[in-house]
C-alpha cells in the first residue's frame, strides 16, 4: 500500500514528454536536473519502510499501513504526527523540500469540505472527490498542485483573447472532457498526478463557464507536455552550491494539448460557484505544511548566522545579539502560529479537523511577508565574505590554497575548510540564484501576497474587536447590524460564512 522508492521511480517512466534547457528528456529519474529531487522523493517513500523512521512516517488502519502525510485529519494528534513526519523528512534530507506531496494533498480536503456545493452541481462530483481522497491514501501517488495559468492580458476576460490563456474545456465525450491550456506546476515533471483547478481570475457573473473546471490529472496522460525552467543542479560544483545541487524543485509550464480527462477524475465542471468555493478555501489545510517549511528555513538562517558570529568572535557584541534575537523572534512567531493553529483547531464543514484558520492564515502572512527582511538580517550577520570567498577548487589548489588556508583559518577550532563550507552554505541559502528562487517560491507558490491577506480578511474573527469597542466606546446597538466585510457580499461568501464555526480568540473563551 505504501510504495517503495523504486516503485515510485518506475511509475514516472511512463513515456511523459518533458523538455528542459532546450533538450527533450529521455529518462526523467536519471536526468541530472531531476535526479536529486527524484532521489529525495524516493527516499521519502523508503522512509515509510525503514525501521528507523517507519513509525513516524506511517499510521495503521484496519491492518494496513499508510503514509502519515496523506491521512485525513480528524484529531489534534493527527496534526502533531503530520508535523513530526515532515520534520523527519527535513532531518533525513538535511534541508527543506516543499512540493513532495504532503504539502499539496490538503487542497483536496478543502473540496471534500465543499461537498454541499458539489452536490448542488452534480452528486457524481461529490463521489469523485471522496474516491480520489481514498485513492491517494491507498495508492500513495506523488500528488502536486496546478492552479496558475499564463493568464495573458489580465485586463481582458479569456473570451476576448487567445482562449487558451486560461485552461478550459473544449469538448465533452462519453469518456470524459477534453481540456486545452497550460498551468505552472512545481515538481510536475517527476510527480504522478496534479489537482488541477482554476486560478484567481475574472470569472464574470455567469453561473456557467467552460473555464470553471477542476480535475485530477494523470501527469502521464497523452497530450501533456512539460516545459521546465533550467534547473540549478549540476551548474556548479556541489561543494560550492550544496543546496542548489540537492534541493532544486524544478517548475514546469505544463501544456494541455487537448487532453482527455476521464469523467471519474472530474471534480467540478462549468459551475463557477464550485470554482469560487475552491479558490476561497484552497489552502485551509495545505497552508500548514507550507508554513512549516518556512520554520525550518528560519532554523537554517539562524544556524548559519550564529555559526558565523561564533567563528568570528562577534557573538558577544550586543548589536549582533539583537540581530540574532530578531531572527529568533521571527522563528518563534511562526512556531507559535503553527502550534496555536492546532491547539485551537476547528471542526470543518466536512467533519475534519482543520487548523485554526485565523492562526494559520495570519501565520502564513507573518512567515512569508517577513522572509525577505529576515534573509537580509541573516545575510548581514554572515558578512560580506559570503559573496567574496573563492570556490572549493581554489582551496585545493597547491599554490592559491596555501593563502586561503592562512586567511580562512580563524583559530584551532575553526579551520579553513569549515569556514569555507559555512560560507558556501550561507551563500547558497541567502545569496545564490537558488536562494532568490526560493524567496520567490515562498512569495507566490501558494498564491500571491494579496491573496494571503484576503484569506486573513475572510477568516479573522472581526466580531470580537467590534463587540469590545462597541462596549468600551458605549456605541448604540444600531451599529452592530452592519456586517464586517459587507462589500465582500456574494452568494459564495454567504455560504462560506454560514458554515463557518465560531472562532475562539483564545483558550479562555474556547
Ligand atoms: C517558484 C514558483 C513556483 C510555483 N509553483 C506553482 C505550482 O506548483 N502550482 C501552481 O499552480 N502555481 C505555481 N506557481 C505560480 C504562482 O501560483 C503564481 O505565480 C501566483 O499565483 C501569481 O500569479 P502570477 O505569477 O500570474 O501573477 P499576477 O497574477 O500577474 O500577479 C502579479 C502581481 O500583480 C498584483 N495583482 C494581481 N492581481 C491582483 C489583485 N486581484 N489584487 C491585488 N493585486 C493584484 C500583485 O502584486 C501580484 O503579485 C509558482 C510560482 C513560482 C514563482
Amino acid at each position: 500500500m505504501i510504495r517503495t522508492g523504486e516503485q515510485y521511480i518506475e511509475s514516472i517512466r511512463d513515456g511523459r514528454e518533458v523538455y528542459v534547457n532546450g533538450e527533450k528528456v529521455k529518462d526523467v529519474p536519471s536526468h541530472p536536473m531531476f535526479k536529486p529531487l527524484v532521489d529525495i522523493r524516493a527516499r521519502i517513500y523508503d522512509m515509510a519502510h525503514d525501521p528507523a523512521t517507519a513509525d513516524l512516517m506511517t499510521y495503521e488502519d484496519n491492518g494496513g499501513r499508510f503514509a502519515m502525510g496523506l491521512k485525513l485529519p480528524y484529531t489534534q494528534e493527527d496534526w502533531w504526527k503530520k508535523r513530526r513526519a515532515t520534520d523527519a523528512v527535513f532531518e533525513d534530507a538535511r534541508g527543506v523540500i516543499t512540493r513532495v506531496g504532503d504539502e499539496t494533498v490538503g487542497e483536496m480536503w478543502s473540496l471534500f469540505d465543499g461537498q454541499d456545493v458539489l452536490n448542488e452541481v452534480d452528486s457524481q462530483f461529490s463521489e469523485n472527490i471522496k474516491r480520489h481522497i481514498e485513492k491517494v491514501i491507498v495508492e500513495d501517488p506523488f500528488h502536486v498542485s496546478a492552479n496558475t495559468d499564463p493568464k495573458g492580458d489580465r485586463s481582458k476576460p479569456p473570451q476576448e483573447q487567445d482562449p487558451d490563456f486560461l485552461l478550459h474545456v473544449v469538448k465533452e465525450t462519453d469518456a470524459g472532457i477534453v481540456v486545452r491550456g497550460a498551468k505552472y506546476e512545481t515538481a510536475a515533471p517527476y510527480a504522478n498526478q496534479a489537482f488541477t483547478k482554476p486560478t484567481i481570475a475574472n470569472w464574470g457573473s455567469d453561473a456557467l463557464s467552460d473555464y470553471a473546471v477542476g480535475f485530477i490529472c494523470d501527469l502521464g496522460s497523452a497530450g501533456i507536455k512539460m516545459i521546465c525552467r533550467t534547473g540549478f543542479a549540476g551548474r556548479a560544483p556541489i561543494e560550492d552550491y550544496p543546496l542548489s545541487n540537492r534541493f532544486d524543485e524544478v517548475d514546469a509550464l505544463v501544456i494541455f494539448d487537448n487532453v482527455l480527462i476521464p469523467w471519474e477524475n472530474v471534480l467540478f465542471y462549468r459551475h463557477t460557484r464550485a470554482a469560487t468555493f475552491i479558490r476561497a478555501t484552497l489552502h485551509r489545510y495545505s497552508a500548514y505544511a507550507f508554513v512549516q517549511r518556512i520554520l525550518k528555513f528560519a532554523d537554517m538562517m539562524i544556524g548559519a548566522a550564529l555559526f558565523n558570529a561564533r567563528q568570528t568572535g562577534l557573538e558577544k557584541q550586543p548589536a549582533v545579539q539583537e540581530k540574532l534575537a530578531q531572527l529568533a523572534v521571527y522563528r518563534e512567531g511562526i512556531n507559535a502560529h503553527l502550534t496555536a493553529a492546532i491547539a485551537l483547531a476547528e471542526k470543518s464543514p466536512g467533519g475534519l479537523l482543520m487548523p485554526n484558520q485565523s492562526q494559520l492564515y495570519t501565520g502564513r502572512v507573518h512567515a512569508c511577508s517577513n522572509l525577505a527582511p529576515m534573509m537580509h538580517i541573516a545575510r548581514e550577520l554572515c558578512g560580506g565574505q559570503i559573496c567574496v570567498t573563492p570556490d572549493a577548487a581554489a582551496f585545493s589548489d597547491p599554490e592559491a590554497g596555501k593563502w586561503l588556508k592562512k586567511y580562512y583559518t580563524i583559530n584551532e577550532q575553526w579551520v579553513s575548510d569549515d569556514r569555507r563550507k559555512l560560507l558556501a552554505f550561507a551563500r547558497d541559502l541567502l545569496n545564490s540564484d537558488y536562494a532568490g528562487h526560493r524567496l520567490t517560491f515562498q512569495l507566490f507558490a501558494q498564491s500571491p501576497p494579496f491573496a494571503h491577506l484576503g484569506a486573513v480578511f475572510r477568516n479573522f474573527y472581526w466580531d470580537g474587536p467590534l463587540r469590545f469597542v462597541h462596549k468600551a466606546a458605549g456605541l448604540s446597538d444600531q451599529v452592530l447590524s452592519e456586517k464586517p466585510g459587507g462589500d465582500q457580499d456574494s452568494t459564495i461568501t454567504n455560504w462560506f460564512a454560514s458554515n463557518q464555526p465560531m472562532m475562539p480568540h483564545d483558550l479562555t473563551s474556547a
